[in-house]
């Protein structure tokens, strides 16, 4: 992973050091010398991360956050203070500036890459959903629209802590529930279960639990698909440093080191919480995104872009194991007619419908898609022509037998529908050849009177 790192400091060597220690984990540098320069690089869209010097002549570190959070183009770039001292009120200060780190100088070179990684990894989270948003904009689906700024601002969350002393776990809890939910778990094994159970948007480990190797826990927490995309925090103690290199590489998100800083921790946890929604927005996004891609939206049923590429698979699928495989294609029959006598609205009832009917009548591995206006495809794996002709009479009788109720049951329309059926012959046949022998079949059910459905010509 790489990405654009913003140093700003105003004195040139504490930018070179950090240029230098940055660059040599892959990172790309941008440096600024003042708060005014800072801001116009992050209005250009040029950085990813800001690392923020507090102290600086004319606008400081405070200001420059301040301003950062609050506009719109750029308030979704993390900002990371660095702090001279480890001073306690410069966190809080920075913290309500809406910094969602803290470097403390001297800065120790696991710190800097652990924070730089995390935030850029929540910055690629938001830039990605921000390019949904524009494409989304783009196809005019404003619906699935993601959000792209967590309104909570990472807070509220569901919290889980695992740490078997409660010396050292009261505090964090105290910490961390002026922000969010917190549970307490004991045991660690239990730990795993639980949070495979519930939803949790954190889970903080502490490295210092007796009898337990708590990497062992982040390990299985990465492991299993429930647990797999919690962030991770562990506790550690001062001298815990090669514990956490190896936690980092098993995929743990960040961590904190006793004594712990409370508006450090509560800043980290935020971040993490943060994070995870916009990631669990992310998927919902490209859920929905997937469906809209293949779903017609009036009707629900797949669309054509779908059974294009399904049927493909399918009819493979039959050519290869030598198993039947049948297609209907279903027209409504003077279905003009419908828009025409009862409006557009009512033709839109009709087939919404006929699809939730249609769906009544087809197994779950048949294959049902709206083909495009009135005309509807079936494709059905291991059915031959002859059942495939009794699933699509049995479909137009049930369709004949019971007219449509529109307009909030005030209105009843007849409606009849043609079918026509064709089957695999061979593996030298085609998806392409199927479908126009249905098609062709279907022509002459409409020219036959309609209202009937006829298999493709022997
Ligand atoms: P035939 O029996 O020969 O199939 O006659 P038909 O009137 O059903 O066929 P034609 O292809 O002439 O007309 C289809 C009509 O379906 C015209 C079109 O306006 C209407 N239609 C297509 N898509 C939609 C839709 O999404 N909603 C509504 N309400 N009408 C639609
Ligand atoms: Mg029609
Ligand atoms: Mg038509």
């Amino acid at each position: 992973m790489t990405a654009r790192v913003l140093v700003v400091d105003d004195i040139v060597s504490n930018v070179k050091l950090l240029q230098a220690r940055l660059m040599a984990e892959y990172f790309e540098v941008l440096t600024a010398a003042n708060g005014p320069e800072a801001l116009a690089i992050c209005e250009s869209g040029q950085a990813d991360i800001v690392l923020l010097d507090i102290m600086m002549p004319g606008m400081d570190g405070y200001e420059v956050c301040r301003r950062l959070k609050a506009d719109a183009r750029t308030a979704h770039l993390p900002v990371i203070m660095v702090t001279a001292l480890d001073q306690h009120s410069d966190k809080l200060a920075g913290l309500e500036a809406g910094a969602d780190d803290f470097l403390t100088k001297p800065i120790n070179d696991l710190a800097l890459t652990t924070r730089v990684k995390s935030l850029a990894r929540l910055k690629m989270v938001t830039d990605e959903l921000q390019l949904r948003v524009s494409t989304g904009q783009d196809f005019g689906i404003e619906e699935t629209r993601p959000q792209v700024i967590d309104p909570k601002n990472g807070r509220e969350g569901k919290l889980l802590v695992v740490d078997d002393r409660a010396a050292s776990y009261e505090k964090v809890v105290k910490t961390l529930s002026v922000d969010h939910e917190v549970a307490v778990i004991t045991n660690p094994q239990e730990a795993l279960f639980k949070a495979a159970d519930e939803n949790y948007d954190l889970v903080l480990v502490s490295l210092a639990i007796e009898n337990f190797d708590a990497l062992r826990l982040c390990s299985q927490l990465r492991s299993i698909d429930r647990t797999r995309m919690i962030p991770l925090l562990l506790i550690a103690q001062e001298a815990d440093e090669m514990a956490l290199i190896r936690g980092i590489d098993l995929g743990v998100n960040d961590y904190i080191s006793r004594p712990i800083e409370p508006n450090e921790l509560r800043a980290r946890a935020r971040t993490q919480v943060k994070r995870k929604r916009l990631n669990d927005r992310l998927r919902e996004s490209v859920q929905s995104t997937m469906e809209l891609a293949v779903k017609d939206s009036l009707t629900g049923l797949n669309n054509r872009r779908y059974f294009d590429s399904h049927m493909h698979n399918l009819f493979d699928q039959a050519a290869i194991a030598q198993k039947p495989l049948s297609l209907i294609v279903m027209d409504i029959d003077h279905f003009k007619h419908v828009n025409d006598t009862y409006g557009h609205q009512a033709g839109d009832d009709v087939l919404k419908t006929f699809a939730e009917r249609l769906c009544k009548n087809v197994r779950g591995k048949d294959l049902a898609c709206r083909f495009g206006g009135e005309e509807f495809v079936i494709a059905m794996p291991d059915t031959d022509q002859e059942l495939a002709f009794v699933v699509a009479d049995r479909m137009r009788r049930e369709v004949a037998a019971h007219p449509f109720v529109v307009a909030g049951g005030g209105v009843q329309i007849s409606v009849t529908v043609s079918a026509g059926v064709s089957s695999i012959s061979g593996a030298e046949d085609s998806v392409e050849s199927m479908l126009k022998r249905a098609d062709d079949a279907l022509y002459a059910a409409k020219r036959n009177g309609r209202n009937q459905v006829i298999s493709e010509a022997a």
